[in-house]
């Protein structure tokens, strides 16, 4: 193989740009196998990337980059098990539309769509809904090439007890070329969004993620108010009553992105200014309610950028992690532009899944662009490891490998795997060195990194 130059990439939070010796697009699942084995056998190391939505180090190529688009798009479907199987470079957003002449959904879904469905499950993206797993417990089934270059089939008859791992691997097992997704009957959302003083939430916050499908809220930091979302689930069509193009215009285009956008700005050059801000916008956040396409009612568009820590909590320990958050923030001085986002996930089986054996509740907190998250992330991430925390894989954290593995049960399990499907390390970079360990090969590399 032989090396460009000048390459730069970067992901969608800025918080990584890499300069890669050489991107290769394969457009086969065979081409695939060919890199790997030519990889492996120069000592080099491949990494396939998505979309570059994760915040984390975990996509960085410091060798050869892999993208996937080229193995996008439906490749079969089996309409009695109600399951798809899909290129694994294909986007989310390009699903619904695969989908919904079959009368098919996925059954959640997080808040954005930009992702590729191989990086959405490799690092454990989730949606809200107590009842409802993240996205790679939706994985019936994959198809990846191992560290040796080989095609490996995981599913109910095929390897079956890889699945676990396979199925939310941090892209350290082998590169996803297909993936199989159990689907539900096609359903709608009605979609209830208003904001509420924040102690009624916290403590009514079990009736309601109980008593509804989906559920989440995003605190305003400095300020009483919550933004309360709540979905129902309800037959696909029936009493349909989508936001109009004007409205759908105004709150995402104008006032998520456009007037968010300027209020960050504004409390960047004077942060004192922010906690009236946040009120402003928690008052100007209004009520609404709609009913649509599942998809178009769990996506929503994002273009301030930012920095963002998510943790994971057993979900008991909710108004214990928001009471501490709430104090430390009143406590610092610092001055929060963004909401605190709050959800909640049914417990799954997957090894390295952050809801692995328990309900979880999440809470994710972030800073605008050029703001040093440093202090705020380093402060809540203490509360949240007090309370049985587990960071998403591919937003920002402090953990290494010996923390994580206190975490979580199924570790030593996880690492046996990668060390059969990648012994020689191809797929390995300094993240996964430091949350798995560092039992495959080092390497250097090309990389300007912040804390990620
Ligand atoms: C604006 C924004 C909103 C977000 N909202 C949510 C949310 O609602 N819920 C949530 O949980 N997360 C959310 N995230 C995080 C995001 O879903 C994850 O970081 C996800 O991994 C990004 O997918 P990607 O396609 O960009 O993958 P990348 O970031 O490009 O890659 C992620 C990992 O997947 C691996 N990978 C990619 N392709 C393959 C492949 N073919 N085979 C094997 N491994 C592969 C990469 O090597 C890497 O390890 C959000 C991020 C942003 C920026």
């Amino acid at each position: 193989m032989t090396n460009s130059t000048e390459i730069t990439w970067q992901n969608w939070g800025r918080t990584l740009t890499v300069h890669p010796n050489l991107i290769v697009a394969p457009t086969s699942a065979e081409e695939v196998c060919e890199v790997v084995r030519v990889a492996a056998a120069e000592g080099r190391r491949v990494k396939p990337v998505g979309a570059g939505h994760s915040f984390t180090a975990i996509a960085e190529a410091d060798d050869i980059l892999m993208t996937l688009d080229g193995l996008s798009g439906l490749l079969g479907v089996d309409r009695a098990a109600r399951t798809v199987t899909l290129g694994a470079g294909t986007r989310l957003h390009a699903i619904p539309a695969m989908l919904g002449p079959l009368g098919l959904a996925m059954e959640n879904l997080g808040d954005i769509d930009a992702q590729s469905i191989a990086g959405a499950v490799s690092t454990g993206t989730h949606g809200t809904g107590i009842g409802f797993r993240g996205i790679a417990a939706q994985i019936a089934g994959a198809v990846l090439v191992t560290g040796r270059g080989e095609l490996l089939r995981v599913d109910a008859r095929h390897s079956p007890e890889l699945l676990p791992a396979v199925a939310l691997g941090l892209g350290a097992l082998g590169i996803l070329v297909e993936v199989t997704i159990q689907c539900v009957e096609a359903f709608d959302l009605h979609a209830v969004e208003l904001p509420e003083p924040l102690d009624g939430v916290l403590e009514s916050v079990f009736d309601r993620m109980f008593g509804s499908d989906h559920f989440e809220f995003y605190w305003f930091p400095h300020t009483d108010i919550a933004m309360t979302k709540t979905n129902m689930r309800v037959p696909a069509g029936e009493g349909r009553a989508p936001l109009t193009d004007a409205r759908r215009w105004f709150d995402q285009t104008f006032m998520a992105n456009g007037v968010f956008r300027a209020t960050c700005a504004l409390g960047r050059a004077l942060p004192a200014v922010v906690p009236s801000l946040n009120r402003v916008a928690a008052r100007l956040s209004g009520s609404r309610c709609y009913s649509d396409v599942s998809s178009s009612v769990f996506a929503t568009r994002r273009t301030v950028r930012f920095t963002e820590m998510e943790y994971a909590i057993p979900v008991d320990r909710v108004v214990d992690a928001l009471t501490e958050i709430r104090a430390v923030i009143d406590r610092s001085g610092w001055r929060i532009s963004f909401p605190i986002e709050v959800r909640f996930t049914a417990s799954d089986d997957l090894w390295l899944s952050t809801a692995y054996g328990r309900r979880s509740a999440y809470i994710a907190v972030h800073r605008a662009i050029g703001e040093d998250p440093r202090a705020y992330f380093g402060a809540v991430e203490e509360i949240m490891r007090g309370l049985g925390g587990r960071p998403h894989w591919g937003k920002m954290h402090g953990l290494g490998s010996e923390e994580l593995a206190a975490a979580y049960p199924r570790f030593q399990d996880f690492l046996r795997v990668r060390e059969e499907l990648d012994p020689d390390g191809v797929f390995a970079n300094a993240y996964l060195r430091r949350v798995l360990g560092d039992h495959v090969v080092a390497s250097g590399g090309a990389a300007e990194r912040h804390r990620n």
